[in-house]
């Protein structure tokens, strides 16, 4: 077993480190308060090849490992859990989809751009009516000749008034709709320039305010059949599928997340005093800090366990849910501790724990809520579930040739 980092994990590490420090560090508390996502943030990380990480050079991307992709996500959201999350739908849910999944046709037309970063994606399963039951949307795509026409609304659809193309799930067998057999449904690419597609911000949203989360609509979208992704009543499995990847960047992410707040607490554990001694020489003090150390090095081997598997090609649907269940809860027992670390000055917004708090609780929620993970895990040593060979796999890492 060998637990280093190569060369090539460790200058990546760096490398976006330096530049979230430099480029968004300084600017991100103005950013949350002010509720802006800054748009000039997708030249930048494409610039990065962050956009592409691990997609294939033939595709237009990085070529990285899949751990490379968990080491992006775990330092961007070091700074600011809106900057993982463009990883998470961009990358995670979108792209490493369409290469699993995508015909040739749709690499070249979606994946190679978006892997380049000229183009936004996301990914939109969450309907007013239905998130954790997701057999639940309402969204409908009936065939017309060559086209299907979506008629639907989605909402908590991260980036979704700032992306240009969307992966969508919606019914195409209206029976299995009415029986919730979800091989009724199916995936589709639809893009921000067909007509009757309209999108919004949600602006009461609390957390990730630099982040931009919103809703769109469709009203009879016309989408070629050659945007089909996978076959017709696939799309549950493909949903599920992207989830896999996902959640492994929201697994990192939240590790990053973790170490922000650790680090954070042993600074002004050492800066501020009561009772005649800093506060860090307070058992109790030490307590927190000792936690969040165990949380850090517990969800880092989590989640890097999880690229492992990736990279070799094996299942991970289970090794995944377990890294991003443990390491999202874990965020946010981090965080609630930093906040209590800092006191007074933990409820306020002149130290970024407030931010980090805020921030975390999304993760919670998304891609799966603690308590669907919860019954997952236990469903696996019950016997209850199983993982299915799915049609398509995500393809394991190959090392580029020179
Ligand atoms: C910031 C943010 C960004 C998001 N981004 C996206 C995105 O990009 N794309 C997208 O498609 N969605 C996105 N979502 C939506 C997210 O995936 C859903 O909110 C999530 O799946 C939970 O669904 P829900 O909100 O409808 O809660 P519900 O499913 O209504 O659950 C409500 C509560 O009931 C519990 N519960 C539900 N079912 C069970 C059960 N069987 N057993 C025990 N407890 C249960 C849940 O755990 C939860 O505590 C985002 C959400 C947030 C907050």
């Amino acid at each position: 077993m060998n637990f280093d980092l190569t060369d090539e994990h460790l200058l990546l590490e760096r490398s976006i480190r330096e530049w979230a420090g430099r480029e968004v560090a300084p600017r991100i508390r103005e950013l949350d308060r002010a509720h802006t996502f800054d748009r000039g943030l997708f030249p930048q990380m494409a610039g990065l090849g962050l956009l592409g990480i691990c997609i294939p050079a033939e595709y237009g991307g990085a070529g990285m490992d899949y751990v490379c992709l968990g080491l992006a996500s775990e330092e961007l959201e070091y700074v600011d859990t809106s900057l993982r999350v463009i990883m998470s739908v961009h990358v995670g849910l979108n792209c490493l989809t369409l290469l699993s999944w995508g015909t040739e046709d749709q690499k070249r037309r979606y994946l190679v751009p978006q892997a380049q970063g000229q183009k936004i994606a996301t990914y939109g399963l969450t309907e007013p009516s239905a998130g954790s039951d997701a057999r639940g949307i309402q969204t409908i795509a009936i065939r017309k000749g060559d086209r299907y026409h979506l008629t639907g609304e989605k909402i908590w659809i991260s980036l979704a008034d700032v992306a240009d193309n969307y992966l969508v799930f919606a019914w195409t067998d209206l029976e299995k709709k009415k029986q919730r057999d979800p091989s009724g449904m199916s995936a589709f690419i639809v893009e921000r320039a067909f007509k009757g597609f309209s999108s919004a911000t949600l602006t009461e949203k609390w957390g990730i305010l630099a982040g931009n989360t919103g809703t769109f609509k469709m009203e009879e979208v016309e989408v070629p059949v050659e945007n089909l992704v996978g076959r017709e009543g696939e799309g549950f499995k493909i949903a599920m599928f992207a989830l896999d990847q996902g959640r492994f960047t929201v697994a990192a992410g939240a590790t990053g997340l973790i170490r922000a707040c650790r680090d954070a607490s042993v600074k002004y554990a050492k800066a501020r005093k009561t009772f005649g001694v800093e506060i860090g020489s307070h058992q109790l003090v030490k307590e927190m800090i000792a936690q969040m150390e165990s949380d850090y090095q517990v969800s880092r081997l989590l989640w890097q366990r999880s690229g492992w598997l990736k990279n070799i090609g094996r299942r991970n649907t289970r090794e995944t849910g377990l890294a991003k269940w443990f390491a999202t809860v874990a965020s946010e027992r981090a965080a609630a501790d930093a906040v209590q670390i800092h006191g007074a000055n933990g409820y306020s917004d002149e130290y970024p724990v407030g931010r980090f708090y805020r921030n975390c609780k999304g993760a919670v929620i998304y891609e799966g809520t603690r308590e669907i993970h919860k019954i997952m895990q236990a469903d696996y040593l019950l016997g209850y579930r199983t993982d299915k060979p799915t049609r398509c796999e995500l393809p394991p890492f190959r090392q580029p040739k020179d």
